[in-house]
């Protein structure tokens, strides 16, 4: 396992500065999860300090002002929070139904694979045949089930708080560029605007990335199960589950069911977030509103025992 080194400064060798020299430009534990999680994506990953970090980061540094990004719709919520935000410096967006084909006049196609929390898989083929570029926001499919760089995207995002982080103990961002010229603009914005990625969470990534494998095979395992047992349950109305990944939401029938259901949970936490290795669940009409349906519930299924699981939902289903 590499060292944390916390170093900001290294000195310059013969009074020229090496790979090494200021941390908002390089640091060895970036360095060594990015290429850990450019060679699970195939392509050259940047780490930021979050995923909204990464995402900001994207659109100031690669997109002019009064370009406009096509937004997945039911993508995670806090992504059309940030462009309504970046409003103000001339960014527009749209939303369209990632299920079908992207609109035309659109400078980049921003899709979710699955989107969070309705889990819908976008069309792929549709939106790289498309004259604008693409990006993928892979948090909840992770390397291990999607690599979007390979089906013609340009761009891979990823929340690393989430599956790659995988212990809700990191705050990270990653974008994966298809080409190094992507990369290289987005490595200078990255320097000059300070939106960088501290040594602690990346070293906490690097270790999290040598389990990503294991850690999705179980949460997949875990969430069809439970998806299954979800499904025949006389109290949920609808399941989504894209069939593979931890994440996965359920309707009950209105907003004070969905609130029995977090207040009776004993095992699993009521919290926010997902890919963790404990299960979180919550309603998700609190952030968003109508939005979603207000008996929404969305489950980021860990790696405890199924059955201890099984016996938790159950009990807080019929409370
Ligand atoms: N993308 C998706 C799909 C997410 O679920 C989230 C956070 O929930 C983000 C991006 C934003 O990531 P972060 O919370 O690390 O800023």
């Amino acid at each position: 396992m590499e060292p944390l080194d916390r170093a900001t400064i290294w000195p310059y060798r013969g009074a020229e500065p090496g790979e090494l020299y200021y941390q908002r430009y390089a640091h060895p534990n970036a360095l060594s999860a990015e290429r850990q999680l450019g060679e699970l994506e195939g392509g050259e990953a940047l780490l930021f300090p979050s995923g909204t970090g990464a995402a900001t980061a994207l659109v100031l540094g690669l997109l002019e002002p009064g370009r406009t990004i096509a937004l997945a719709a039911g993508a995670y919520y806090g992504t059309s929070v940030l462009f309504a935000a970046l409003e103000r410096w001339g960014l527009r967006y749209v939303e369209f139904d990632q299920k079908g084909a992207p609109p035309d006049g659109v400078d980049l196609i921003w899709l979710e694979a699955p989107s969070n929390p309705f889990l819908e898989m976008p069309d792929l083929q549709s939106a790289v045949a498309h004259r604008a570029r693409v990006l993928v926001d892979s948090t909840a499919s992770t390397p291990v089930y999607l690599r979007p760089l390979e089906w013609g995207a340009d761009f891979v995002l990823h929340s690393a708080t989430k599956f790659l982080g995988g212990h809700h103990d990191v705050l990270l961002g990653a974008v994966v560029c298809k080409s190094a010229e992507d990369a290289a603009r987005l490595h200078e914005f990255r320097g000059r605007s300070g939106i960088v990625p501290a040594p602690d969470p990346c070293w906490l990534l690097s270790r999290s990335l040598k389990t990503l494998r294991v850690r999705m095979e179980r949460h997949t395992q875990t969430a069809t199960e439970i998806a299954e047992r979800l499904r025949a349950h006389p109290a949920v109305q609808v399941v989504r589950y894209p069939g593979f990944g931890g994440l996965l939401s359920f309707d009950v029938a209105d907003g004070d069911a969905a609130r029995r259901v977090e207040t009776s949970l004993r095992a699993i936490a009521n919290a926010t977030s997902l890919g963790g290795v404990h299960s979180v669940l919550e309603s998700r009409t609190r952030w968003e509103g109508d939005r979603v349906p207000p008996g929404l519930l969305r489950l980021s299924v860990g790696l405890e025992d199924v059955e201890e699981l099984w016996a938790d939902l159950e009990q807080a289903l019929s409370a």
